[in-house]
């Protein structure tokens, strides 16, 4: 009996298959792609034909042939026509503000008058508003004592002198005020000023000038936005992303100008509107240190969600190169003097391991190279591998420290935006500054020769738009965007740092992903991530590289969810 039984599994074999098949529901996808180039980042760079995600976790990624049971049991079916699936973008350093958080707005204006007549029109148009918040003035168009200082307080004093009017510049590094915007700030001539920073002064009389620069800035409360406008302007930024290929962010406060606004955030998320993955920091500054320090510890376990974190403390070394405020190795190019850091080292180094023994990573400005040295012997110091220190913008490196990256664990998060020669800007004032040093600036491909793990950023609004495939563009060609041939030497900025298409893409995705402590949840296309996908309309392995910055998105998709279609 026995024997017939067997005979009969056996006819059952031949007709049916013998592999046991899981029951039919276990195919059930949401959502299946083919017909295109899947590149999943994952460790060995595979390219698969088709991908699978269920409830919002990718279940299958491997060969059509492979996949063919999800796609017969799919709910929807995309065609990539030829396109490209990718991890969403992680942008590695982002600021969370658009001129949507201001009252007005007046940008990219090189006209005075313009830009007076925006202001009168506002406040006249708002007679009952206690506070005037503005954004966007351009420095430049200014003069005389003016153009090095910033403008006066008079001018502002004879539009409004009843009520604060507080306008921020379009660079970022100046806040103009009126006589009642410093009182309301409790700013007198009298306020220590905060390292970093200046409280523009007239030096004859000793009076306030009107203007406050870089750190002085943080003197300044932000704008306040209602809970309604504040949810509707933060939706309008993620809707940004979104539709620029990003599913998750690393938010920083700029120095000294607008906190990130947690609160809001958090909101979104409980409200289940949050379509990005949200990681962020908080500053430390030498002379608040012990200050913020508390505040930062308090703040990590307030905003501590699936979606909202903060994870990092943010530190300034030095100011910028064009300001001749980072820090060099050796002197600037026009004067004698080399500028100098914001934190002697001995406190840099404690306040650096005290931080990564609190559980936070350190995200590091340094412009200048002594600064990177500085950054680097401080996590040295702290000697906490897995606390992932981050650096950023890294214009000038010395050489013998890009080994240190791989050995100390620290990531390069970098800005490949700027990596050209940017037309009325890198030989006027990067070259005449730096001298023949600026030829060797934004390295790129040293850090991966050298095992690190790099990683990319706007810095928005500095890069504005923050469109990634810009930025993986410059990566490749080191020269203007969209430029015919990409070896044409008018732009072009030291070409032995280019780096590849994998790359590029790598530091925009896996290597995020990481930089954020992500890397279980996103930033690859492997079976268990999150199904944060990015469809776009060309196949970026195939084309001519000056062509990538004109990508477009097609679809985003954040947890499975569609975030954004074209
Ligand atoms: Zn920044």
């Amino acid at each position: 009996m026995y024997k017939y039984f067997l005979l009969f599994l056996l006819i059952l074999c031949i007709v049916f298959g013998c592999e046991r098949h899981p029951a039919d529901s276990d195919f059930k996808a949401d959502l299946y792609f083919e017909n295109g180039v899947i590149y999943t980042v994952d460790h060995d760079n595979s390219i698969v034909q088709a991908l699978a995600v269920k409830e919002g976790i990718i279940v299958f990624a491997g060969s059509n042939v492979d996949g063919k049971a999800y796609k017969e049991a799919a709910a929807e079916i995309i065609d990539l026509k030829g396109g490209m699936l990718l991890p969403g973008f992680i942008d590695g350093h982002i600021h969370t503000v658009t001129p949507e958080f201001f009252d007005f707005v007046h940008f990219f204006d090189f006209n005075l008058d313009l830009t007076l007549q925006t202001i009168v029109h506002y406040v006249n148009a708002h007679p009952n508003q206690k506070v005037y918040y503005g954004f966007g003035y351009n420095v430049n168009i200014f003069e005389g004592e003016e153009l090095l200082k910033g403008p006066r307080k008079e001018r502002l004093d004879a539009i409004c002198s009843d009520k604060p009017l507080i306008i921020y510049s379009l660079d970022g590094h100046t806040i103009w005020l009126n006589s009642k915007g410093f009182e309301y700030c409790k700013i007198t001539k009298d306020t220590p000023c905060p390292i970093g920073g200046e409280i523009v002064k007239d030096e004859h009389s000793g009076e306030l000038w009107g203007s406050l620069m870089n750190s002085a800035m943080s003197l300044v409360p932000d704008p306040y936005l209602e809970k309604d406008r504040l949810s509707v302007v933060l939706q309008n930024f993620q809707s940004n992303l979104n539709a620029l290929g990003y599913t998750s962010i690393m938010t920083l406060p700029g120095n000294g100008f607008l906190a990130v606004y947690w609160d809001g955030y958090q909101q979104l998320e409980r409200d289940g509107l949050l379509s990005l993955r949200v990681r962020g920091a908080e500053i430390i500054k030498p002379w608040l240190l012990e200050e913020d320090i508390s505040n930062i510890k308090t703040l990590k376990n307030k905003y501590n969600s699936e979606l909202v974190k903060i994870t990092a403390a943010k530190f300034f070394i030095d100011g910028i190169i064009a300001g001749r405020t980072a820090y060099l190795m050796q002197p600037y190019q026009d004067s004698g003097f080399r500028g100098e850091p914001m934190w002697e080292q001995a406190t840099l180094n404690a306040a650096i391991a005290s931080m990564n023994r609190e559980g936070f990573q350190t995200h590091t400005h340094v412009m200048g190279d002594a600064s990177a040295k500085m950054a680097l012997d401080a996590a040295q110091f702290a000697n906490c591998f897995d606390c992932r220190n981050v650096l950023t913008h890294l214009p000038l490196v010395d050489p013998n420290d890009f080994s240190r990256f791989k050995t100390l664990n620290v990531i390069p998060v970098i800005q490949p935006y700027w990596f050209f020669k940017q037309l009325n800007y890198w030989e006027p004032v990067e070259y005449a500054v730096l001298g023949k040093r600026a030829e060797r600036e934004w390295p790129l491909k040293s850090y991966i020769n050298n095992g690190a793990r790099v990683v990319f950023s706007s810095d928005y609004p500095v890069s504005n738009p923050p469109n990634p495939f810009v930025a993986i563009e410059i990566g490749l060609t080191r020269n203007q965007p969209g430029i015919a041939n990409m070896d044409d030497p008018a732009y072009l900025l030291w070409p032995e740092e280019r780096a590849n298409v994998e790359e590029m893409i790598r530091g925009f995705t896996a290597n995020a992903a990481y930089s954020i402590f992500a890397e279980d949840v996103t930033g690859t296309l492997e079976v268990g991530k999150s199904a944060d996908l990015i469809v776009i309309d060309q196949d970026l392995f195939s084309i001519y590289p000056s062509k990538i910055g004109n990508t477009k998105v097609l679809r985003t998709y954040f947890k499975g969810k569609l975030v954004y279609s074209k």
